[in-house]
């Protein structure tokens, strides 16, 4: 089987700049396939939605199956998947916060919101464990898929950080244990460089 590596992108850069959820998508695809994300190998979508996303964006992937990454990277995507539906309802109130903010053009958001929701239960920074270049990807990726959620981190929090605290000011209890970011004894947690 030919690797995604070395397999062309459909469409080129000009595409990607129409439609650039194509690129990221195809960038978190591959990302999961080397192990570079924290993301299962559906992506945190269902059945039927990973098998819609792969043949409307990439036909040319369709019927790889994680079984085909080999034994170790099989179990690991297992792993991945019932880390996910433990904790599902975490997940589904991301989903939802980032669905409030989105632009609204584009059935991909959805998929997005998904696939960004599943990615905040990782253990890294948001960029990182989406499989993306750099945080600057994230924010382009953020302000075109959610934007009216994305422009209210004027402080630049880190992303996770901020969806949680969003989550905190709409029904507490996962983020703050100050009132005041100011005075908060966990800032740099909030506020420090994702490198
Ligand atoms: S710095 Fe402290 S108070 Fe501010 S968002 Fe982070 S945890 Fe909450």
């Amino acid at each position: 089987m030919t690797s995604l590596a070395s397999r062309p992108l459909l469409g080129a850069t000009a595409f990607s700049r129409q439609q650039p959820n194509h690129a990221w998508l195809a960038q978190i695809i591959r990302a999961q396939r080397e192990g570079r994300s924290c993301l299962p190998f559906q992506l945190g979508l269902d059945a039927r939605d990973y098998a819609a996303l792969i043949q409307a964006h990439f036909p040319q992937w369709s019927g790889q199956t994680s079984a085909a990454q080999g034994s170790l990277a099989h179990e690991c995507n297992e792993l991945r998947e019932e880390l996910l539906d433990m904790r599902r309802d975490e997940w589904a109130e991301l989903r939802a916060l980032l669905l409030d903010g989105r632009r609204g053009s584009d059935r991909d958001e959805v998929r997005m919101a998904n696939i960004v929701a599943a990615a905040c239960l990782g253990g890294d920074h948001l960029w990182r464990d989406l499989g993306l270049d750099s945080r600057l990807h994230l924010r382009e990726l953020l302000n075109h898929n959610f934007p009216r959620l994305a422009v209210r981190n004027v402080q630049d929090m880190r992303w996770k950080k901020f969806f949680y605290k969003q989550l905190c000011e709409r029904d507490g209890g996962y983020v703050c244990r100050s009132p005041s970011c100011q005075h908060c004894p966990t800032h740099h947690d909030c506020f420090g460089e994702e490198l």
